[in-house]
């Protein structure tokens, strides 16, 4: 079992080179959702913080944006080897924070992180910043001072496919990870201090939606915003950043729609795509949460998913054979146990799961793996993401009506 202790840096931020004090008083605690108690406290920054983090990542911006891309290569080549070394810390903290079992944290929530990185040095090793047209020169420059917005679900994935390309660019940066799941944050600062990053080029301020990813979003010295988050946030920073015309990035919620086609091992496919809709607790932006399948086959299919979600083992993240962990918190468990009664509500055919907890599991917050069988589209369930496990099947007569659907 992996025991977790916060790093000392988690009520601070990381500005300018160094982990500083807030200015701000706010303060709210990190609840791990397996046990319902609070794991470490973090600070919620205010628009001095903010202000600070932005003047740092302003000035840094002079000279980083003027490195070589060797040099960009050599940052990157020493941020993989530090993250590298602290992948256990890092998975640890994930499962403290949002609750993924053990081995999600490690090999695919931390992982991707890594992998991402990754990304961002091989296709700077083959970026050309220059380009000779005719007698144009065509010269890709950084974009300047970028804010980094992220969400809980994917908590380092998000970080570093934002903080890895930003680097690359010759970028500086405020990152506001979210405050749900902020510890692996405060981690990844400390991986890039340690790898040397310049001070200045990337900067680490806490805080919530309001207290600074408005501010963020609103800064006249942010010349770009790249957000992940749900559409209500989205919105929200596109409507901030417009008076001061920042570039802005997103990628917003999802409903994903999994068309199962009739000549399809329909027992197979089902099996395969209820695991994948429940990975993570079903909080996958890219979950496949609606299940498209042949109309006439519907209670073929509910049978294959029913069975299918009864192998599912919700648990301990800290436990051997967990599949999936709790939901990240009390305010999503409570969401998705309504989304639940109004399926039920609505008329649709609860296969497997339901409202409630799963037998044994009182303290935590876990949901029982569910299905909905004949969803028709216009129901709640078949619109609003409900960022669970919960799956809902919708039947469809042919291509084009499942095209339509
Ligand atoms: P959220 O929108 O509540 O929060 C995301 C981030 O935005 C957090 O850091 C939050 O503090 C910040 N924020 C909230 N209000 C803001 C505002 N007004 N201005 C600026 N920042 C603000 O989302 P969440 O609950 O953390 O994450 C779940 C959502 O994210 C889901 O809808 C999911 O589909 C989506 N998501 C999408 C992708 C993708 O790649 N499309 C990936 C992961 C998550």
């Amino acid at each position: 079992m992996t025991t977790f202790d916060a790093s000392p840096h988690v009520g601070q931020f990381y500005i300018g080179g160094s982990w500083v004090d807030p200015k701000s008083s706010d303060r709210l605690d990190v609840i791990n959702p397996a046990t319902e108690e609070p794991v470490a406290t973090i600070a919620l920054g205010s628009a001095n913080d903010v202000d600070d983090a932005v003047a740092a990542a302003k000035a840094a911006f002079a000279t980083y944006s003027t490195t070589t891309k060797d040099e960009r290569l050599a940052l990157l080549d020493s941020i993989i080897g530090v993250y590298t070394s602290r992948l256990g810390d890092l998975a640890a903290a994930i499962s403290a924070e949002m609750g993924a079992p053990m081995w999600l944290a490690t090999h695919a929530q931390a992982a991707a992180g890594l992998a991402h990185l990754a990304t961002a040095r091989a296709v700077l090793a083959d970026f050309e910043f220059e380009e000779q047209r005719g007698t144009s020169l065509i010269v890709s420059e950084p974009a300047g001072v970028c804010a980094l917005i992220t969400p809980w679900n994917w908590p380092l994935n998000q970080i570093a496919c934002k903080v890895g390309p930003a680097l690359a660019a010759g970028c500086t940066m405020v990152l506001k990870p979210s405050e749900v799941a902020p510890l692996s944050a405060v981690l990844f600062a400390e991986i890039l201090d340690a790898a040397g990053v310049p001070a200045g080029v990337f900067n680490l301020v806490q805080g919530d939606g309001q207290g600074v990813g408005s501010v963020l979003s609103s800064h006249p010295d942010v010349d770009m915003v790249s957000f992940t988050g749900s559409t209500r946030a989205g919105i929200e920073v596109a409507r901030n950043a417009a008076p001061t015309v920042k570039r802005i990035a997103q990628e917003l919620g999802g409903k994903s729609a999994n068309i199962v086609l009739d000549d399809a091992d329909l027992a197979a496919v089902v099996a395969r795509d209820v695991q994948s809709m429940c990975m993570n607790s079903g909080q996958s932006c890219n979950a496949p949460s609606r299940m498209l399948v042949p109309a006439a086959r519907m209670e073929e299919a509910a049978a294959a998913a029913a069975a299918a979600a009864a192998q599912i083992v919700v648990g301990d993240p800290q436990g051997e054979g967990t599949t999936i962990g709790p939901v990240v918190s009390e305010v999503q468990y409570d969401r998705i146990q309504r989304l639940i009664e109004k399926g039920i509500g609505e008329g649709a055919q609860v296969v497997a799961g339901g409202p409630g907890k799963p037998e044994g599991l009182d303290t935590g917050y876990y949901v029982r793996p569910t299905v909905f069988a004949n969803v028709t589209n216009d129901m709640t369930i078949a619109r609003e993401e409900i960022f669970g496990p919960v799956l809902v099947m919708i039947g469809y007569e042919d291509d084009d009506d499942a095209v339509r659907i």
